[in-house]
């Protein structure tokens, strides 16, 4: 099946309660551990490429590489979505190279880092809606800003510094006409997260029922959202890693989440964690192999299970075949009449 809008995945998702992973992806191994998983769990797929990923494989590769995983998985609706597009450019040229998904932040300026103005932020997701819905592509926009800093972007910031704020969440939607709202709630990238366990104090779960309150039709979306599980940091420590104890986002707290609007949880250091876990564990346990298929079959076999064990706690395992992909002009078709109603 074509890649296809990530809309109608989120459009499925509200409809049947659940919520679908977005994977982030650098290279093949990365693509062929998410269908896999998919397959084995019948889930929609979400894969995700962030700015630092088209420069790291190519825009080219990841390209092809998307559509051999959409030829060989026919019966896995498949999305390729871009991650934290700093500028109306890179939307551009994402949509340009056949991305059906893109994400515009303009809740930082285009160097990825500063905060931005409602205005600022309003007028760059604003172009790219329109340029994106002609095509019947999908636009991801972010209100609020995440802590962290993730592929050289994010504020570096504590995640509570920039919360968003619901009613201006509420405006935001309405100014812009989006598809799915990416809101800050007390997360941020990366591993490090948390110092200790996540309560109320840190991870605003009352304030995303709240912005649901206010817009129960957008698609909410979670980022800095892995669960950083201690089994996967320890596996990386037990072979000679050093990573600092740190704590992710709990999977109940993503279900809640999911009660509540959020279609897409976005998922990359969970994978990172078990990739880098499996490929130590045989540098330690085998030195004298040299065969990179030799560590990067377990790596890839690592990550499969992490993401298929996420497929089933987002609810979206099984709902592969439930329906029929809508093809890009479509979903322009229904863009341009909304827009004239
Ligand atoms: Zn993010």
């Amino acid at each position: 099946m074509p890649l296809v809008s990530m809309r109608q995945l989120l459009d499925e998702a509200a409809k049947g309660g659940y919520g679908v992973g977005a994977f982030n992806v650098n290279n093949m191994e990365q693509i062929q551990a998410i269908m896999e998983a998919a397959r084995e769990t019948k889930s929609p797929v979400i894969v995700q490429a962030s700015r630092g990923a088209r420069s790291y494989s190519q825009d080219k590769y990841l390209y092809h590489l998307m559509l051999a995983a959409a030829e060989l998985y026919p019966e896995i609706p498949l999305v390729l979505h871009l991650d934290h597009g700093n500028s109306v450019e890179t939307c551009k040229s994402a949509i340009e190279l056949g991305f059906t998904s893109v994400m515009m932040d303009g809740s930082l300026m285009p160097d990825g880092k500063t905060p931005s103005s409602f205005d600022y932020n309003v007028k760059a997701t604003r172009e790219v809606v329109a340029m994106a819905h002609a095509k019947g592509i999908t636009v991801e926009g972010e209100i609020g800003c995440l802590g962290g800093i993730e592929d050289g972007h994010g504020t570096g910031l504590d995640g509570l510094s920039h919360l968003t704020d619901p009613a201006q969440a509420a405006e935001f939607v309405k100014q812009t006409g989006l598809d799915a709202l990416a809101i800050a709630i007390g997360t941020s990238h990366g591993a490090y997260k948390f110092s200790k366990k996540p309560t109320g104090e840190t991870l605003k779960m009352d304030r995303l029922i709240e912005i649901h309150k206010l817009l129960p039709n957008t698609h909410l979306v979670m980022h800095g959202s892995s669960s950083v599980p201690k089994d996967l940091q320890d596996i990386i420590n037990q072979y000679g890693g050093k990573l600092k104890p740190t704590w992710g986002v709990p999977v109940e707290e993503i279900q809640l989440g999911i009660k509540n609007g959020v279609r897409k949880i976005n998922v990359d250091t969970d994978n990172r964690l078990a990739i880098t876990g499996a490929i130590r564990k045989v540098f330690a346990e085998k030195p004298e192999e040299f065969d990179p298929r030799s560590y990067l079959k377990p790596a890839r076999e690592a990550m499969k299970k992490v993401v298929a064990l996420r497929m089933t706690q987002f609810g979206q395992a099984g709902h592969a075949g439930d329906y029929a992909p809508v093809p890009l002009s479509e979903m322009a078709a229904r863009y341009a009449q909304k827009k004239a109603a």
